[in-house]
């Protein structure tokens, strides 16, 4: 019998099962894909961030090295390009399975499923069936790719990220429908690339629920950079056609109704916890509407000894956020007091510039009628931004106007993921704006347009 049995080997079960090592428990992962690391390291954050990381690489050859006085004629080679991110990825998981030698986590290869208290059943590749026995067992079972009525995703010609991390050749055209993270992310690559590329939303905003102002600009640079934005459309279906896609858009108020070619069209409209063949109803655990699990707020299913952590069940699907429930389920189980702490998830949108963000939006201080004050710092006014030729974008930071104590960071600019830790640092201390107007930022650093929003705030940004 172990300890803690994971289902599940992506960010919320590895991280699970290398804490449960690390605290002495036997714990064995199931997992029932050919690779460690789950969405993340294999069709998610990895591949995706080594093909915006080349993609940019490419762009800035063509069109901003000569500023810099280099003159070349990059030429793409698009398999070479998916290579290099496949060994990235590989190593990427091999380290992963390093880490579960050295922390004694068992990896049991094979789909888990539910067979009652303390019971999972593993189906391996040819079937083969085994049960193992845990005092805990622990769902990490991810996500997958939502899509729309009327959507057919065939994998081909409508597909979804999986299949855009990995096309052989760059589409003419390339419709995203969504324009969250995935899309924006994706389509910033195959922009990049050389499609041309269109992005359908059905809300008045790039990313909806981000600080609006922040999201605008972004919006502002994305169009610069060639991505056809269209915002307030509704697509009605989407659908393949002779080696291409059709998309049609929906008539609404002022909208006539459209339909559009494309060679790929990547659906990219969230995504759903993911619990098929696992045998919930087994042992009574009833899905909420979205089909993810709930829990307690400590990760404890409806069923004794179950425990839930990650995209599946509620709260943002990031692979942060998967690890940090990974660390305090884990705590729990062993009877530590957890000081985890998964309240504000910073969110980072990989593009260039990047957008970093946490804590409440204006809009949000807005409707709850807190009082706050706003402090902004353009990277314009940054003199690394300057220097680097990278000047799009601000940080902005809300205030509450009687404690002074921070509530929120958005920002928008270079590698602004970078800087998103320090501001929930900031965040998880309580911090006052003062604090961070005070705390000394090397020069020149792109960190210091955050103090300076933070002088600001005050009314005493100094390079401004
Ligand atoms: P997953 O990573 O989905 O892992 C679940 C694992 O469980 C899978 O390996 C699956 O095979 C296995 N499994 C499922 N059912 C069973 C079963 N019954 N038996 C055995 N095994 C099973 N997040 C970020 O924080 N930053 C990013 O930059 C980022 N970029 C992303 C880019 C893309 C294109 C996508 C799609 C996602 C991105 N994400 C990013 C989200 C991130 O990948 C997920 O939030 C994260 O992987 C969730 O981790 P998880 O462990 O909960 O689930």
């Amino acid at each position: 019998m172990y300890d803690v049995i994971i289902i599940g080997g992506g960010p919320g079960g590895y991280n699970a099962a290398i804490r449960a090592g690390q605290l002495g428990l036997s714990v064995a992962v199931i997992e029932g894909a050919q690779h460690l690391g789950g969405t993340c390291l294999n069709v998610g954050c990895m591949p995706a961030k080594s093909l915006l990381h080349a993609s940019e690489l490419y762009e800035m050859a063509r069109t901003e090295f000569a500023s810099f006085g280099i003159a070349v004629e990059p030429r793409l080679d698009l398999a070479r390009m998916m290579a290099q991110k496949t060994e990235a990825v590989a190593k990427l998981v091999k380290g992963v399975e390093f880490l579960f030698r050295k922390n004694k986590v068992e990896w049991v290869r094979g789909w888990g499923r539910l067979d009652g208290e303390s019971r999972v059943r593993v189906t391996g590749s040819t079937g083969e069936i085994s049960v193992i026995e845990g005092r805990n067992i622990v769902l990490a079972t991810g996500s997958r790719p939502s899509t729309l009525p009327g959507v057919c995703v065939d994998h081909r010609n409508i597909v979804t990220s999986t299949e855009a991390l990995s096309f052989t050749q760059v589409p003419d055209r390339l419709i995203v429908i969504g324009a969250g993270v995935v899309g924006l992310e994706m389509g910033s690559i195959w922009c990049r690339l050389g499609s041309e590329v269109t992005v359908l939303e059905y809300a008045d905003t790039i990313l909806p629920g981000t600080d609006r102002e922040i999201a605008r600009t972004l919006e502002r640079s994305l169009r610069k950079q060639g991505l056809n934005i269209r915002l307030g459309v509704r697509v009605a279906s989407a659908t393949p056609s002779d080696g291409a896609a059709v998309v049609t858009i929906e008539a609404d108020s002022g909208v006539e109704a459209e339909k559009l070619m494309a060679d790929k069209v990547l659906v990219a409209v969230g995504r759903r916890a993911f619990t098929d063949g696992l045998g919930l109803e087994v042992v009574g655990i009833v899905p909420d509407a979205r089909g993810a699990i709930p829990h307690d707020g400590h990760y404890r299913t409806s069923a004794p000894g179950v425990w839930v952590i990650g995209d599946v069940t509620h709260g943002a699907m990031l692979a942060h956020k998967a690890e940090e429930e990974a660390i305090e389920c884990i705590e729990i189980i062993a009877g530590k007091v957890s000081v985890s702490d998964d309240s504000d998830i910073p969110v980072v949108v990989y593009t260039r510039p990047e957008l970093a963000a946490i804590g409440a939006s204006e809009e949000e201080l807005t409707a709850a009628g807190i009082d706050f004050r706003v402090g902004r710092f353009q990277f314009m006014a940054n003199s690394r931004a300057r220097i680097n030729h990278e000047t799009d974008g601000l940080v902005k930071m809300l205030v509450d106007t009687a404690s002074d104590r921070i509530l929120g960071i958005h920002m928008v600019g270079p590698q602004v993921g970078e800087m998103i830790a320090e501001a929930r640092m900031a965040l998880t201390f309580a911090a006052t704006a003062e604090d961070v107007a005070r705390t000394i930022h090397p020069h020149p650093t792109r960190s210091e347009a955050l103090r300076q929003a933070a002088m600001d705030s005050a009314g005493w940004a100094m390079q401004a």
